[in-house]
């Protein structure tokens, strides 16, 4: 049987019965991983860590893991799994000084087992993590809850993980707690903590006085080493210090991270860790995003065969009543989360000058209310040129995946992004400024186009060089071809986490050093 083969679960070194919890590894040595994360695609998710979440475990059963996943039953959660989703069992979670019982009911992710936590006070809200004026009031108590809980599953299901990998600010209370409060736990105080950074710019803040709701002690971690920041209590900062190894998602943000401009107060936290902060560079889902087999669009195609290609153009042009673009002038594609941080007002300052271009723009994304509305106040003398969409919608991100010529990645950073190794894969050419993972995923002249300074010039000089390949009769077929070419599947960084963990696991030389 090959590695991709093994049959779920993989089988344990189970003691007999009474024994107590199971303990040690997988037979063959492959590790037990708790994830716990706030996302995972396509239950729950705002952007990439829900991609990221919802593919590596697979990823990484695929490569031998007992990987189990942890995620709160959030209402969109809830309405998905139309009452699939029984309940396994119950565990009672220390907030603030109360002990709340917490059903815990069980999913799939493909063929990884989803810990679902069932608390509606907490959980059952139209959002992940604000209402369109301003976050839940309540996030502390709602994230600290996912953290508790995650930690109180080994010992309900008799079940010790070697690892619990953590994602995010939402998580980052899991790392302080295993080594302050679980200490003792025998079924999580062996575990080795990985933290996954998906973006620093959100520091998860919360003020100071509400350190008790998370159960630590002030004297412990209430300083300049621990999770004080400014004055603030800063839960990314908690995952930062406390886990035993950190990552995040690009090799070029893990330099970058470390810098002022990028790391964003974090800088001297991050540089800290030395070796022990690593870029893992995410993957795609190559089973959702697949032209050849994409449900979502007009018509299947691959490298081989790209008239469907075509089709998926007609289409995008008669979806979005692009009727004023000539036929053989390139569009532009945008999906994105509407925010500085993804340039989307360069994009609305160059839109004239991309549109003076003969090109077509569809654009969709939501976020941030004076980004939406300098995009509306820039589309609006375009009709028929320019198109944009205000919303999160799966199917119509494939759409424009297939149906434009260039997808527009103008980052002010970029940790990973996603988008672009899915354009890529869709023969659309990224357009992307020279940050991040759009560093390591895309060539300047090869498979995308990359500019460096962070202005609406720069953007649209760079659309313009782009343009200019589009019609060249041989340039442009070879970078198509380079884009299909390239992969970036998840099995290979699943394979990187999977030396991460063994390392810290300690059975492989020149392991990740522990920290704290
Ligand atoms: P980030 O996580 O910073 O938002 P990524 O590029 O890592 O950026 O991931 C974004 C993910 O969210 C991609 O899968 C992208 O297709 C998806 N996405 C972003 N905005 C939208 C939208 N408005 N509608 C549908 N999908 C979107």
């Amino acid at each position: 049987m090959s590695r991709e083969e093994k049959p779920y679960p993989p089988e344990r070194a189970k003691g007999p019965a009474g024994e107590g919890p199971e303990r040690g590894t997988t037979r063959d040595g492959s590790p037990r991983v708790l994830f716990v994360s706030p996302e995972a695609s396509p239950l729950a998710m705002t952007g990439g860590l829900g991609d990221v979440a919802g593919a590596l475990p697979q990823a990484l059963l695929r490569l031998g893991a007992d990987v189990r996943v942890v995620l709160p039953f959030y209402r969109g959660v809830r309405k998905r799994m139309e009452g699939s989703a029984p309940v396994l069992t119950e565990v009672e979670v220390p907030l603030g000084g109360q002990d709340l019982r917490c059903a815990v009911r069980e999913g799939r992710l493909g063929r990884v087992p989803l810990y679902l936590l069932d608390r509606e006070d907490l959980y059952d809200r139209p959002n992940l993590y604000a209402a369109p004026r301003g976050d839940y009031y309540d996030n502390l108590e709602r994230f600290t809850f996912l953290c508790h809980a995650a930690l109180r599953i080994p010992g309900a299901l008799s079940w010790t993980p070697d690892v619990v990998h953590c994602h995010d600010w939402q998580t980052g209370l899991v790392a302080p707690l295993l080594k302050g409060p679980y200490r003792g736990d025998p079924s999580v105080a062996t575990a080795r903590m990985v933290f996954t950074i998906h973006n620093a710019g959100y520091q998860g803040l919360f003020p100071a006085e509400k350190l008790e709701v998370t159960g630590l002690s002030r004297a412990e971690c209430y300083h300049p080493e621990g999770l004080e920041y400014w004055g603030s209590l800063s839960l990314l900062k908690a995952g930062a210090v406390y886990s035993d190894a950190l990552t995040t998602v690009s090799p070029t943000y893990a330099r970058e991270i470390c810098t002022p401009e990028l790391g964003l107060g974090m800088e001297g936290v991050f540089r800290a860790r030395g070796d022990s902060l690593k870029g893992i560079l995410n993957g795609a889902d190559y089973g959702r995003w697949d032209p050849a087999r994409d449900p979502h669009i007009a018509a299947g195609y691959g490298p081989g065969n790209m008239q469907g290609k075509s089709r998926c153009r007609k289409a995008l042009v008669q979806e979005t009543g692009l009727d004023g673009v000539p036929g053989d002038r390139p569009i532009l594609g945008v999906v994105s989360r509407l925010d500085r941080q993804k340039g989307m007002d360069l994009l609305a300052q160059a839109l004239p000058e991309l549109v003076a271009l003969d090109t077509g723009i569809v654009i969709l994304g939501n976020g941030d209310m004076r980004i939406q509305e300098a995009l509306e106040r820039a589309a609006a003398p375009y009709a028929g040129r320019v198109s944009l969409r205000i919303g999160f919608d799966e199917g119509f991100s494939h759409r424009i995946m297939a149906g434009a010529d260039f997808l527009l990645v103008p980052s002010l950073y970029e940790p990973c992004g996603l988008t672009q190794i899915y354009a890529l894969r869709y023969g659309t050419i990224p357009v992307a400024r020279a940050t991040g993972g759009l560093k390591d995923t895309i060539r300047d002249g090869e498979n995308g186009f990359l500019f460096e300074p962070y202005d609406a010039g720069a953007l649209a000089e760079a659309v313009k060089r782009a343009v200019r390949a589009f019609s060249r009769k041989k340039e442009w077929p070879r970078m198509v071809r380079n884009a299909m070419s390239a992969d970036f599947s998840w099995d290979r960084s699943a394979a990187l986490y999977m030396e991460l963990y063994e390392a810290l696991m300690g059975r492989k030389a020149g392991g990740v050093s522990a920290h704290g």
